[in-house]
């Protein structure tokens, strides 16, 4: 019998999802593992572990004792909803808990824990049973994350499990398994035999969805930014009341978005949070947060669509004039940015209404395409594209592209406007690139990314076969000979495929499998804090904020002919910001002037030193990931204190010295070791050099090659080799220093911008040289 206050009750029973709890829970009670569809906003994560709590799933007295777990492939969604759940269980809402990677309130008391998919994972490493909980509730299975097709695999079988202990023990209750998605393509993982051998009931939940009202832009520019500002700025004075939803890339042009807009319309004092300060505790790294530098990013040149419109000022004009001709009294602006680095206090202000007469322009990842549902959207502006991973299958080469979504992405975007009533969506492409560009569908991450992480905790699991493994969609046959290859190079597998003591230990790490190897080997020469804060580091999102990101961009002039003063002091500004950034890089190689990893090692010490925002906003390094980096540390102590016996008296060591010159060529070494299939020898020295039209005069355009092929599935590829990325300090030597051989992490090619034909060169993400 839960007590919720008055305005919960009736904003629940608004929610489609409400009205169903009787046939809902007949299913669940009925079978063993049912899937719950209904669009974004129908209620689903708040409402269902809610039905689940009252029919008695939790509650130590009933005959389902086990906790409810939800799980979402974010953290800000794990943190956020399970606040929400909570205010609305009102007298029950200390039952809610959360668990994220660092951080979690989980206690005796909790009945509903909401996680992110990693976190159940390693549960279930730790109990194939999972006795704790009596339902497990996967959400945005339609997302297909990695960790949400491993644990729908995983689940499979341990729902399975217990129904066959249950059917042996009365003590033993069976699993309920609820997997949830926003859309109804999830055959993947309903019309699977594999999976389940009777394909469980799917519950489709009718959303109220009101007419949206698409508007295609007659062309689609490339400066989507640009062509943002312009729309909203435009649409802001035309429009009646409403809020906007705008979906950009990432957080940088969120930022920039947000600064044009209070510019020119005077944002409200009260949006001013933007300056990030957070906890790393509350700091995600996600796809959308890593920025890196563009490379050979030549941007500008034309638009997409072959015919320029006639007349774009005319086609704007009455593009926004939607409801006759109504006078639209001057409404203010208030402007809210909207991705997953943000803190979850800022971000639960999207959920609090605007004061009389303001609209809301909340700028958004991907976040907002499913994960939170924001009050009041009346408007959706889609720029149509998104920063993802992207991964060559073969090659190994990996990028985080800026591409066109999927159209399914782009009309859930689009349905976000007609939650609360008709709304309109203003895409910001033509209806001609929609339609010839956009694939129907993504691709599930796990074809997308490199797999041996997940090939060793199956295997760790005990599953001999991996091929065996009930994926959702299954990866391809020579990715997964690849991994398995990988780690027996890594000593994780025996030559007969199984796991390794070795490779049991690496498994516990939350690392990469050759960074956890790395650690393994790392006590030589007293070097272990240190090998500890190198993987650590390495493990991270990035560290440096990028040179151009650093340093302010200097307002373009219409008229280049006159500098005004405050130009020349701006402009002095920038020289000196640059002489500054250099500085610090070098000051930060002086351990070692040629190894990335030695630099990044470098980094974390100092920071230990002096763990403050300044020290990093001066260092051009961003705070909340040496955060984490410290915390990871931490934990790498801990767990190899747990497993390792010759560890057993380890201590965790914050402040380290500078290591000697000997420990940092014994670090070297290793790092070398861990990537020993990732070497490049200098072009020049192959036995068949390739031919060059001009002698390099740059570090950065001397051509290496990997010792080890790299085949791309791309047929048409020509250019073997790979260079050394400018961020490297290894691109500050002259030509005549390149190293003959250079280790590296993995290779990138530069985010290649959708106009652009030339192709970026690949280049490497260096580790170390070789000596
Ligand atoms: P679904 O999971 O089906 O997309 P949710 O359960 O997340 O739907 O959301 C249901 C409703 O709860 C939405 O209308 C949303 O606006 C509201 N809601 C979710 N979180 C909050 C919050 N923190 N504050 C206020 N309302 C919220
Ligand atoms: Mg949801």
């Amino acid at each position: 019998s839960v007590n919720r206050t008055p305005e919960v009750q009736e904003s629940r029973l608004k929610l489609p999802v409400v009205s169903e709890e009787q046939r809902l829970m007949e299913a669940i009670h009925s079978h063993d593992v049912v899937v719950i569809c209904g669009s974004t906003g129908s209620g689903k994560t708040t409402q269902i572990p809610q039905f689940l709590y009252e029919a008695g799933y939790g509650s130590p007295d009933s005959p389902t004792p086990g906790m409810i777990g939800v799980t979402q492939p974010r953290r800000v969604a794990a943190v956020s909803m399970s606040k929400r759940v909570g205010e609305e269980l009102g007298d029950h809402s200390d039952v809610v808990a959360y668990q994220i990677r660092f951080e979690g309130t989980v206690d005796p008391k909790t009945a509903i824990k909401f996680m992110t998919d990693g976190v159940l994972l390693r549960e279930i490493a730790q109990d194939i049973t999972l006795r704790k909980y009596s339902a497990i509730v996967i959400d945005e299975a339609h997302e297909r994350s990695v960790n949400t097709d491993i644990l729908v695999g995983m689940l499979s079988r341990v729902s399975k499990l217990r129904a066959e202990l249950a059917a042996e023990d009365p003590k033993v209750k069976p699993l309920k398994l609820i997997i949830m998605s926003a859309t109804l393509r999830i055959e993947d993982l309903t019309m699977n035999p594999t999976l389940f051998a009777t394909p469980p009931p799917v519950l489709e939940v009718e959303g109220r969805q009101h007419p949206v009202t698409m508007h295609f832009s007659r062309r689609t520019h490339h400066d989507y930014v640009e062509e943002a500002f312009r729309k909203i700025s435009r649409g802001h004075k035309k429009l009646p009341p409403g809020d906007f939803l705008v979906f950009l890339t990432g957080r940088n042009e969120i930022i920039e978005l947000s600064k044009r807009l209070k510019d020119a319309f005077g944002g409200s004092k009260t949006a001013e949070g933007l300056k990030v300060r957070i906890s790393a505790s509350e700091a995600p790294i996600e796809v959308e947060d890593i920025e890196f530098g563009d490379v050979d990013d030549n941007r500008g040149g034309d638009d997409f669509d072959d015919l320029p419109s006639e007349n774009d000022e005319e086609e704007e004009e009455d593009e926004f004039q939607i409801e006759g001709d109504e006078e639209i009294a001057p409404l203010k602006m208030r402007v809210l940015p909207l991705y997953s680095l943000l803190p979850t206090r800022e971000q639960m202000r999207v959920f609090e209404p605007a004061p009389e007469g303001t609209r809301q322009i909340i700028l958004a990842t991907n976040v907002a395409e499913t994960s939170l549902t924001i009050p009041g959207i009346r408007y959706v502006f889609d720029c149509g594209r998104s920063k993802e991973r992207q991964y060559d299958r073969v090659s190994g080469v990996q990028s985080y592209d800026i591409g066109w979504i999927s159209k399914a992405s782009a009309n859930q975007r689009s349905g976000r406007a007609g939650r609360t009533g008709p709304g309109h969506c203003y895409r910001l492409y033509s209806s001609a690139v929609f339609e010839r560009d956009f694939p129907p569908f993504t691709d599930p991450e796990l074809l997308r990314m490199p797999i041996e992480g997940v090939v060793l905790q199956l295997k760790a699991m005990n599953l001999q076969h991996v091929v065996n493994f009930p994926f959702p969609t299954p990866p391809d046959r020579r990715a997964l000979a690849k991994a398995e290859k990988l780690l027996t190079y890594l000593s994780a597998l025996s030559s007969t495929g199984q796991v390794t003591q070795v490779g049991t230990t690496m498994s516990v790490f939350p690392l990469s499998p050759r960074f956890a190897r790395i650690l393994l080997v790392g006590h030589l020469h007293d070097c272990l804090p240190y090998t500890i804060a190198l993987v650590a580091g390495l493990s991270a999102a990035e560290v440096y904020i990028p040179e151009n990101q650093a340093i302010p961009t200097l307002a373009a002039k219409d008229d280049a002919a006159i500098r005004t003063a405050a130009d020349i002091i701006a402009e002095d500004r920038q020289a000196n910001m640059r002489k500054m950034y250099n500085e610090v890089q070098k000051n930060f190689c002086f351990l070692d002037d040629r190894a990335d990893a030695i630099k990044l090692l470098q980094v974390v010490g100092e920071f230990a030193h002096e763990p403050t925002e300044e020290w990093c906003e001066s260092h051009f390094v961003r705070y909340k990931v040496l955060k984490e980096i410290q915390q990871l540390r931490r934990q790498i102590t801990d767990l190899l204190r747990a497993n390792v016996p010759a560890f057993a008296s380890l201590k965790f060591q914050d402040k380290l010295d500078p290591p000697l010159p000997k420990q940092v060529a014994a670090l070297k070494q290793m790092v070398a070791a861990g990537f020993i299939d990732q070497v490049a020898i200098r072009a020049d020295l192959t036995t068949n050099p390739p031919e060059q039209f001009r002698k390099p005069r740059r570090a950065i355009d001397v051509p290496y090659i990997p010792l080890i092929p790299v085949h791309t599935s791309n047929e048409v590829e020509s250019d073997a080799a790979v260079y050394i990325h400018p961020s490297s300090p290894l691109a500050h030597r002259s030509t005549q220093e390149c190293p003959e051989y250079i280790v590296y992490s993995y290779l990138q090619r530069a985010t290649q911008s959708l106009d652009t034909v030339k192709r970026p060169k690949t280049r490497m993400h260096a580790l170390t040289d070789v000596t």
